[in-house]
C-alpha cells in the first residue's frame, strides 16, 4: 500500500529548506536585534485554552480545530495559532513579574482544518512576535517597523500595510448595536455563517467573503468612525508613529481580523501579487486576553505571518532566497587504505567546520569525480595507495583545472589556512 502525506500537509525537502532556513534565520536576527527572546510552547494544549483564547465565535474554534481526546480522557487541540499558548506560558511562568514589557518571538507549525487550496494548508508554519505588558501604541509601532525591516531585507518592502482600529470593550458594544440595526433587514439574504455571527459577533459580518454578504455590507458604518476617545487617541498616535518612520500605510476600515480577542489596533500586510493568497501577515492588539485567560490585566500586541505565504510571494517574484553550500574539498579515494586515510582528514576538517565530501558507496574513481563535479566541490584530492606510501597528493582546483602536487600530510593545514 502506498501511503501519502495527509491532506493539507507537505514535506519540505532539502532543496526547499534553503529558503526556509534563510527566512527563519533572518527573522530570528531581526527579532533579536530588537530585543525579542525566542519562545517555544507545546504543539498541543488543552482545548479550553483556544476556546477561551481564540474565541468561541471564531471560525477557527467553530470549524477549524484539530481536537482529540488523549488516552487519559483529556481534550487536547493542536495549536491553530501561536498567541494563546504564549499567553498561557506568560501567565504560568510568572512573566508578569519580570521587567515589562516582555518581548517574544516564535517559529511554529500550526494546524487548522481548512479547505485546502493554494496558500491554505492544514499544517502550516508561522513566524510571529508579541509584546506583553505595554499599553501604548509605541509597541504597535515597534512591531510594525520590525516587520517593515524584515520585509525590506527580504526584498518585499513594498507589501501593502493596512491598518484599522476595532475599538475596545467601551466602544464596541455601542457599535455592535449600530451594526445590528444596519444589518437588521439584510441578514435574511446573507450566508448561514453571517446569520450566526449576527448574534454572536456582528463585527465579523463586515469581512465575510461571500458575494451576497459583501453586497449587503456595501454601506456599513465602520467602527473606526465610532471609537471612544481612548481608542481614537491610540489610533492617532499609531499613525503618527508610523509616519515619523516613513512607513506607508492605508487605513482599511474593513479589516476586523479573525480572532475574537483583538482590540484597538489591527493590521495586515497584503501582497499585490495575484499569485499569493491575500494576506501574508496579520496582527493586532489583544488587551484583555491575558486577563481572560486568568492572568493579571496586562495588555498585549502581536503579529503572525505564514511562512508558506511569504515563500509564495518571493517565488512569484522570482526571488527565492537561500544560500548554496559547496564542499570545500572532495576526497576521491581508491581502495581501503586510502579511504581510511582520507576519512581521518575529512573528519578533522569537519570538526573545524569545513564542509568535506567523501564517497559512501564504494564507487569508481570516475563516478566519484562525477559526484565531485555535481556537488561543485572547490578542490578535489585523488588518493591511491601509491600517494599514501609516498606522502604525496595532487590537489585539483576545480574552477581552473589547475593541479598542484603537495605532501599528503599538508592537506589539512592548507585547507584550514585557505592556502592551497
Ligand atoms: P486568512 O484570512 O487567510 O484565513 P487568517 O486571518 O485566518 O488568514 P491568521 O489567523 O491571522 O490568519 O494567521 C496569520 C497568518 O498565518 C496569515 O496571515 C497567513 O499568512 C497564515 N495562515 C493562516 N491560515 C493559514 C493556512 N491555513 N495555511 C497557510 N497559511 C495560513
Ligand atoms: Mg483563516
Amino acid at each position: 500500500m502506498k501511503i501519502s502525506v495527509p491532506k493539507g500537509t507537505k514535506d519540505i525537502l532539502p532543496e526547499e529548506m534553503k529558503s526556509w532556513r534563510y527566512i527563519e534565520e533572518l527573522f530570528t536576527d531581526v527579532c533579536m536585534n530588537a530585543g525579542y527572546g525566542e519562545i517555544r510552547t507545546p504543539v498541543f494544549e488543552y482545548t479550553n485554552l483556544f476556546n477561551r483564547g481564540v474565541g468561541e465565535t471564531t471560525d477557527i474554534v467553530q470549524k477549524e480545530m484539530y481536537t482529540f481526546e488523549d488516552k487519559g480522557g483529556r481534550s487536547l487541540t493542536l495549536r491553530p495559532e501561536g498567541t494563546a499558548g504564549i499567553v498561557r506560558s506568560y501567565i504560568e511562568n510568572g512573566m508578569a513579574s519580570l521587567p515589562q514589557p516582555v518581548k517574544l518571538f516564535y517559529k511554529i507549525t500550526a494546524y487548522r482544518y481548512e479547505n485546502v487550496q493554494k496558500g491554505r494548508f492544514r499544517e502550516f508554519n508561522q513566524l510571529g512576535a508579541e509584546v506583553l505588558g505595554a499599553d501604548s501604541s509605541n509597541a504597535d509601532v515597534e512591531l510594525i517597523s520590525l516587520l517593515g525591516n524584515f520585509f525590506t531585507k527580504l526584498g518585499i518592502g513594498d507589501l501593502k500595510l493596512e491598518i484599522n482600529s476595532i475599538g475596545c470593550n467601551i466602544c464596541r458594544p455601542a457599535y455592535n448595536e449600530i451594526l445590528k440595526e444596519y444589518y437588521k433587514d439584510k441578514i435574511d439574504g446573507m450566508c448561514a455563517d453571517c446569520k450566526r455571527r449576527y448574534e454572536t459577533n456582528p463585527l465579523r459580518l463586515i469581512d465575510c467573503k461571500e458575494a451576497k454578504c459583501i453586497a449587503a455590507s456595501k454601506d456599513v458604518p465602520f467602527i473606526a468612525d465610532n471609537l471612544c476617545e481612548n481608542c481614537s487617541d491610540h489610533f492617532a498616535s499609531l499613525r503618527t508613529g508610523l509616519e515619523r518612520l516613513d512607513i506607508n500605510y492605508n487605513i482599511n476600515k474593513q479589516i476586523v481580523r479573525g480572532l475574537d480577542y483583538y482590540k484597538k489596533t489591527v493590521f495586515e500586510f497584503i501582497s499585490n501579487n495575484v499569485g499569493t493568497q491575500g494576506t501574508v501577515c496579520g496582527g493586532g492588539r489583544y488587551d484583555g486576553l491575558i486577563g481572560a485567560l486568568g492572568g493579571s490585566d496586562v495588555s498585549g500586541v502581536g503579529f503572525s505571518m505564514g511562512t508558506e505565504r511569504l515563500l509564495m510571494e518571493l517565488e512569484s517574484r522570482g526571488s527565492l532566497p537561500g544560500n548554496e553550500v559547496y564542499p570545500e574539498i572532495y576526497f576521491v579515494t581508491i581502495g581501503e587504505k586510502s579511504y581510511a586515510y582520507a576519512r581521518k582528514i575529512s573528519y578533522a576538517l569537519r570538526k573545524a567546520d569545513i564542509y568535506t565530501e567523501m564517497d559512501l558507496l564504494g564507487r569508481s574513481v570516475k563516478a566519484q569525480m562525477k559526484d565531485a563535479n555535481r556537488k561543485k566541490a572547490k578542490y578535489v584530492v585523488v588518493m591511491g595507495e601509491e600517494e599514501i606510501s609516498m606522502n604525496k597528493a595532487e590537489i585539483l582546483v576545480m574552477e581552473t583545472g589547475e593541479r598542484k602536487e603537495v605532501s599528503l600530510d599538508s592537506i589539512y593545514k592548507r585547507i584550514i589556512e585557505k592556502k592551497v
